[in-house]
């Protein structure tokens, strides 16, 4: 079966299975990325638990489909013309809360503004560096975000995740996770992180609070929140920042059609009003060109551009693919060797 025809069985198969669940089609990206950039794609899924979820995840493999999943889509580049995939949303999972331990499980759709908030409301720090960062749980984890000296990989404990070459939940303790700068095993894309638990530290309420209102008046002072982005548009080369080479290189405010570099903080790559993907790409490469001309340094971009295979591609999610197999592999002998 051609792959158009498969993904048509399985929208269909999925909307039979579950006939209560919302299901967006032909839906434009544009409404679902913090870019505003993105054409359609056939079906956005919201599952509301992770039993429908698994469901449509079994559907789709059934029919050779792979899911593309979405969490706030604040970090990803998606073409005008859209893509023919099937997309699922974690919107809806959003299920968190305090485990008698102490730590925090919250699900993959949980904003990183709620969790921080809920963490402070129960007097445990550790989460201040996350409340102004506008991703999810799920996204979050997946390219361990960070700011303020603070990443995901120093919170998490554990991810749930649904590994979908076996269809089954694990737990990964996080020294599994394969936690770098701005990467985790998860890159690859055949896992969807559906929660994770967190572990913070008992601290003051007020403090805490008094940090994040702190911390988000300087984000709000340095980046061009009034526009819409993905954020940084580069990843912190080993040296020095991506931003100072920027605008050393005499680029802030440069532009390709409405794609400009912000004039406000030279990381950020805004859309000003009518970028398209191809403008967003070709000012990318132009930046990369002339930072690696003039610095030698090669940018690798931190925003995710779709499809993978055609521009800028991160040689650590291929890596991932090969990683994130291992520490299931692993997980499953431990796993058969404490049932015996
Ligand atoms: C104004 C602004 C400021 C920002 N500031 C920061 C910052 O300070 N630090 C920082 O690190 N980032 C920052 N970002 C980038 C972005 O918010 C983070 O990368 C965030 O973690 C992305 O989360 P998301 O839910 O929006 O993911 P999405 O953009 O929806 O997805 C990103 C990737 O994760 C995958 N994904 C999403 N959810 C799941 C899941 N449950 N399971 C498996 N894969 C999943 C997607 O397929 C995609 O590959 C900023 C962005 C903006 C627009």
């Amino acid at each position: 079966m051609r792959y158009s025809e498969a993904l048509e069985q399985a929208v269909k198969e999925i909307k039979e299975d579950l006939p209560g669940m919302k299901l967006l089609e032909n839906e434009p990206m544009s409404e679902h990325t913090s870019f505003k950039i993105g054409g359609s794609v056939r079906a956005i899924a919201v599952p509301s638990d992770i039993f429908s979820l698994s469901r449509i995840c079994v559907r789709l493999q059934m029919n050779g489909v792979a899911p593309f999943f979405l969490g706030n889509g604040t970090n990803i580049l998606i073409p005008d013309e859209g893509l023919n995939i099937f997309v699922i949303s974690t919107e809806k999972l959003q299920k968190m809360f305090l485990q008698e331990d102490g730590c925090i499980y919250a699900e993959a759709g949980v904003p990183l503004g709620t969790l921080s908030q809920f963490a402070q409301q129960n007097g445990l720090s550790g989460l201040e560096f996350a409340s102004g960062i506008p991703g999810t749980v799920g996204g979050a984890i997946l390219m361990n975000a960070g700011a303020y000296g603070g990443e995901m990989k120093d919170v998490v404990r554990s991810v749930v995740s649904l590994y979908l070459p076996d269809q089954a939940l694990y737990e990964l303790p996080a020294e599994k996770c394969g936690f770098a700068y701005r990467h985790s095993i998860f890159e690859d894309g055949r896992s969807l992180i559906a929660a994770a638990v967190f572990q913070l530290q008992p601290g003051n309420p007020e403090e805490i609070q008094a940090k994040m209102r702190d911390l988000n008046t300087r984000r709000r002072e340095k980046q061009p929140l009034n526009l819409p982005s993905a954020g940084s548009a580069f990843k912190r080369p080993a040296d020095g920042h991506a931003s100072a080479l920027i605008d050393k290189a005499g680029l802030r405010g440069f532009s390709v059609g409405g794609a400009q570099v912000s004039e406000k903080h030279a990381g950020f790559v805004v859309n000003t009003g009518t970028a398209t993907y191809e403008d967003v790409v070709a000012l990318l490469k132009e930046v990369r060109k002339v930072v690696q001309e003039k610095f030698h340094v090669v940018l690798d971009p931190e925003i995710r551009i779709y499809p993978h295979n055609m521009v800028l591609l991160d040689d650590a999610i291929n890596q991932s693919a090969k990683d994130i197999h291992k520490a299931v592999e692993e997980m499953k002998t431990r796993m058969r060797g404490e049932d015996a």
